[in-house]
């Protein structure tokens, strides 16, 4: 199963976070889109970094409420793992699982076109062994 497949269920909207946005503006977007984390996006459409409810609790922890009103781009991680489409999912899941990162940017030519998490590629694995598991079944009885 390549990463294509996965937005090709999941779709490829992305919402994404300027790097000069506070993180208050940015604790809002992650509840009320109700996703972990955000690619980070400048003026010119270039992806900057990415930041996540993990960055937003070690900073509370670190530095208090100040937090609050720091910009995006003080707390996000600016050096960014992305994959292509054409990658094969298992091992993105790999990756994800080994560096500890639940979130993967999809780029082509420079371009955003997507974002997956570690829990869109489980699903999209239950649902191929699951369908899989039934064309075996519907195979044996005939
Ligand atoms: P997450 O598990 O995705 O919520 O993120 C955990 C930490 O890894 C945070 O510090 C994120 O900023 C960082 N992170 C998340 N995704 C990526 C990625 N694709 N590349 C680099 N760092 C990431």
């Amino acid at each position: 199963m390549r990463i294509s497949d996965v937005l090709r269920n999941k779709g490829s909207d992305v919402v994404t976070m300027g790097p000069t946005a506070s993180v208050t503006d940015l604790i809002g977007a992650l509840a009320e889109r109700n996703v972990g984390a955000l690619p980070v996006v400048d003026g010119g459409g270039q992806l900057v970094g990415i930041v996540s409810e993990r960055d937003v609790v070690r900073r509370l922890h670190a530095g208090g409420a100040a937090v609050l009103t720091a910009t995006v781009a003080d707390i996000m991680t600016t050096d960014v793992v992305t994959c292509r489409p054409t990658d094969d999912a298992a091992d993105l899941a790999g990756v994800m699982t080994q560096r500890r990162f639940r979130h993967l940017p999809v780029v082509v030519d420079g371009t955003l076109a997507g974002i997956v998490s570690i829990g869109d590629l489980v699903k999209a694995r239950i649902d191929m062994l699951e369908s899989e598991r039934e064309q075996l079944q519907s195979y044996i009885a005939g």
